[in-house]
């Protein structure tokens, strides 16, 4: 593997762990990267837009590294987290719900032509590393980390080390189904637990509520054209929405 992999100049730096390091957040439109010191202070953020392509996503990580090199030259390394299953040696994205790659071996793709080494992590890993390092586990090495967003990430660490499960792919809480035959999600499966509890299942929450005819709200409109979100729904139920108070 390591002869598949170049080796950048500044890469056996013994001072890297003292340099900062870019991290970025890939999202099906969105790329959001920042500039991350030693210590775990954001120096400088960014955000880009595609069209959701593995060229454009390819083509934003590599022109955004490039734009932030020249600004912060000193950055040892490159972490892309990325929403999806990656192999055991983490190379390889193998399938991401929201995401282009399929059996993809990023690392490889990219390490040509980045700046820096390049390292791939799974999100609510990439979360939980955060957290761990500079954030609320500190100190704690038996935990786990739920993030509610669109979906719902999940990440455990058991003895300060991220658990991984047999095939590198634990542990997607998100994914556990429970709701038999239940609503169906984009991993393939039916009745996963981010299908109801998470922004997205807020709206579907809200939709069928609002089939239902039982209630008024000034959400209906918006939930027939398919244009709510899981954030319009909670601060319609900080208003007092009726609807929006039963989904949540
Ligand atoms: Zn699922």
């Amino acid at each position: 593997m390591s002869t598949d992999i170049p080796i950048h100049p500044n890469s056996d730096e013994s001072d890297a762990a003292d340099r900062p390091a870019i991290g970025f957040d890939i999202g099906g439109t969105n790329l959001r990267a920042a500039v991350v010191s030693a210590d775990g202070q954001v120096l400088y953020r960014v955000q880009t837009s595609s069209d959701g392509s593995v060229d454009a996503i390819e083509r934003g990580i590599v022109q955004t590294s490039e734009r932030l090199v020249e600004r912060f030259p000193d950055v040892s390394a490159i972490g892309l987290a990325v929403a999806g299953f990656l192999d055991s040696d983490r190379q390889t994205v193998r399938f991401a719900p929201h995401l282009p790659w399929r059996d993809a071996n990023v690392v490889k793709r990219l390490s040509l032509l980045l700046p820096c080494p390049l390292q791939l992590e799974h999100d609510a890993n990439s979360a939980a590393w955060g957290e761990y390092r500079f954030g609320a586990a500190r100190g704690a090495d038996n935990w786990v980390l739920f993030a509610l967003g669109t979906g719902i990430g999940g990440a455990m660490m058991q003895g300060g080390e991220i658990y991984r499960g047999a095939y590198g792919t634990a542990p997607e809480f998100g994914h556990l189904t429970v709701v038999p035959d239940g609503r169906p999600c984009s991993c393939g499966k039916r009745g996963c637990l981010e299908r109801y509890c998470s922004g997205t299942a807020l709206v579907t929450t809200a939709q069928e509520l609002s089939e239902s005819g039982r209630y008024f709200s000034r959400l209906t409109d918006g939930l027939v054209a398919g244009s709510v979100t899981g954030t319009d729904v909670v601060s319609a139920a900080r208003q007092g929405d009726e609807l929006a108070l039963a989904a949540i």
